[in-house]
């Protein structure tokens, strides 16, 4: 959309679809937009002319050369000589811009300049400086994209970085008070002036904590009681059969009925789960899991837990549309390619995965494997005997992989027996010297860690020859209840680790969210251990959330805690290779802005410096998009302000 439409479409106040739509009010306020929180769909109304003048103020001399350049290639040149200028700048000694903005700096001289190459356009078929030319020229008419207000905020901010004005520092209590020097003085007074800074940031982790009550907030528990009566009740069961794993296996909830019945659901949710439930997208809740959805949709805690199950509609119609050829379009991590064969998946030269079964309690919205589950407790999701054997007789040719990770559709849904079976034949091999089971039964059906279970763990887990460790999938504090506690707990005691993998979504990344979660984690015994960027699927990409909140979440929300809470690692799973650290400069670069505002990422595999595969691009979900999910949940937005400079 050209920059004049773009405007009279915000002036309109309607939504592409014609349907009216109540508007954020936004202003700009110096390098940020501020907000009035009142919405129903998640559009900020903006006035994008104020937005363009904003972004010629943020650096006048960037906006000179793009003005006075006749031609694009001149535009290029004059810039990069403008901003290798601005680097050795930062070098002087008599520059007295804080170091740390010195620092941010250099990092937006880095980006401009890779937006800026021309191999980056070349390699992702956009030129964020063609559409910065032509705005500057005012020829609006002559861009081959439409730009939006989201391409305009990613280079305001970068801009003013440029230029030593990030205003990162600007607006903090401390700043605006005068930095105590504590480090000029000694002893207590030193330390007391520490300690009040200290104080305050803790203060703020403990409020923004408040945010978001755990599943073991005596309140919530009661809640539960509540809903835990209720659900017995509509299914005639009993308190017997409610810890009884295959009472709840057998009541798993696959339609809207039960739900409707249960719990309030919007008119979006309730008609998604009909059309998920007429189309036989894979859908299902455990009733111990309905149990941690508030009775209300209005109490609002429980919309991870929501989000987590109950597909949203552009989910439900992209599947259904595609189901014929699901296979193929929803494997984004390639998985077709990287599986030897049947019921092995290999990306890395010591692991290799096994699914044995393709069928979980319930369906997680995001999961990257939605294009092999057919159904909920499909009765034909555990492979033939022959298939597994096959797969196990795979490890015999291959010794380099020790470590085999057992994973989904969810192992524990398998019966004991075949449990039993397959971790038997893996353990009697010698090189394999680790097993790791992928499941989410602590989180969805704590009461599956039966007695029998655990016996057939504790028979395999051998300390000094072969570990058994168990991978799960808590997504926000809400799921931590006393029941996943216990059930932790019992695989604990037998001296069998259990890790956390935490999807990234818009559900569980406001500020200190996810640092909670990790902190509730430690405490029931669950150690963190990654926390992935969500796939960059079409059906769910209201959920993602860009790599900059990931790497800002990280700086900003999780280094506050101790050591032991954020054992974390967040990482990009890069297609058919695998992990990539994203917190390393190293692994990855910000090579173009498209005119929608969306990043483009250079990804450069986990075998960089070992052997020579090509990158990766990735096309992130814009910034401006995801601030305006959060603004939909009630966020201020200008507690997000830095993300611009997370690259
Ligand atoms: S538990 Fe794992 S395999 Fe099963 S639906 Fe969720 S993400 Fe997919």
């Amino acid at each position: 959309m050209k920059a004049k439409d773009q405007k009279d479409r915000k002036r309109d106040n309607k939504s592409a679809n014609g349907q009216s739509v109540k508007l954020i009010q936004t202003k700009i306020i110096d390098d940020v937009f501020t907000d009035a929180v009142e919405m129903v769909k998640p559009k900020f109304e903006v006035n994008y002319d104020a937005y363009l003048e904003r972004l010629w103020q943020a650096n006048g001399d960037i906006y000179d050369i793009l003005k006075n350049a006749e031609h694009l290639e001149s535009a290029r040149d004059s810039l990069m000589t403008y901003l290798e200028k601005a680097e050795r700048e930062i070098f002087k000694v008599d520059n007295d811009l804080h170091i740390l903005e010195k620092a941010t700096v250099r990092e937006c001289i880095r980006a401009f300049k890779s937006i800026i190459g021309q191999v980056n356009e070349y390699r992702t078929g956009v030129s964020a400086l063609d559409c910065l030319w032509k705005l500057a020229r005012k020829k609006v008419n002559e861009l081959e994209h439409d730009v939006s207000v989201g391409f305009l905020m990613e280079f305001i901010n970068l801009f003013r970085g440029v230029a030593g004005r990030s205003n990162i520092y600007f607006e903090t209590r401390e700043a605006k008070k005068g930095i105590p020097d504590f480090l000029k003085l000694h002893g207590e007074k030193a330390s007391e002036i520490r300690t009040e800074i200290l104080d305050s940031m803790g203060g703020t982790i403990q409020r923004y904590f408040k945010k978001y009550p755990s599943g073991l907030d005596p309140d919530v528990q009661d809640w539960r009681e509540e809903n835990k009566k209720r659900i017995l009740n509509y299914f005639k069961g009993t308190e017997e059969d409610w810890n009884d794993y295959k009472w709840h296996l057998k009541n798993v909830i696959k339609d809207a009925e039960p739900l409707l019945n249960l719990i309030e659901l919007t008119h979006e949710q309730e008609t998604a789960i009909k059309k998920a439930a007429k189309n036989r997208i894979p859908f299902g809740i455990t009733p111990y899991y309905l149990s941690l959805m508030d009775q209300k949709i209005t109490i609002g805690y429980d919309s991870a837990v929501r989000a987590q199950v109950i597909p949203p509609p552009d989910y439900v119609d992209i599947l259904s549309e595609n189901k014929a050829d699901r296979g193929v379009i929803f494997d984004f991590m390639g998985e077709h390619d990287t599986s030897p064969v049947e019921l092995i998946t290999r990306r890395y030269p010591g692991i290799a995965i096994l699914k044995p079964f393709n069928t979980c309690a319930q369906i997680c919205v995001y999961c990257q494997r939605n294009w092999e589950i057919d159904q909920v407790l499909d009765p034909k999701a555990l492979a033939s005997q022959e298939t597994i054997k096959e797969a196990l007789s795979w490890f015999d040719e291959h010794k380099s992989v020790g470590d085999v990770l057992i994973t989904g559709g969810d192992p524990f849904i398998m019966k004991d027996n075949s449990i039993k079976q397959i971790l038997t034949e893996l353990a009697k091999k010698k090189h394999i010297y680790r097993i790791r089971i992928g499941t989410r039964t602590p989180v969805v059906l704590p009461m599956r860690m039966t007695d029998e279970l655990i016996k057939i763990l504790s028979e395999i887990h051998q300390p000094g020859r072969l570990e058994v460790a168990l991978v799960t999938h808590f997504e926000h504090p809400y799921e931590i209840t006393p029941d996943a506690m216990r059930a932790v707990q019992r695989i604990k005691k037998l001296g069998i680790g259990v890790y956390n993998q935490t999807v990234f979504t818009t559900e569980n990344s406001r500020r200190f969210e996810n640092a909670r979660l990790r902190r509730d984690l430690r405490l029931i015994g669950v150690d963190p251990y990654y926390t992935f960027n969500m796939k960059g699927k079409a059906e769910t990409r209201r959920l993602m959330v860009p790599i900059a909140r990931i790497l800002q979440e990280r700086k900003e929300e999780a280094r506050l805690l101790p050591g032991l809470d954020r054992t974390d690692e967040p990482v990009f799973n890069v297609p058919k290779l695998g992990k990539n650290h994203l917190r390393s400069w190293q692994d990855h670069r910000l090579v173009m802005i498209k005119p929608d505002g969306a990043r483009v990422y250079e990804f450069h595999p986990w075998e960089k410096n070992i052997t020579p595969v090509p990158p990766y691009n990735y096309v992130d979900v814009p910034i401006y998009d995801y601030l305006e999910e959060l603004a939909a949940r009630g966020e201020n937005i200008r507690d997000y302000r830095t993300i611009w400079f997370y690259y």
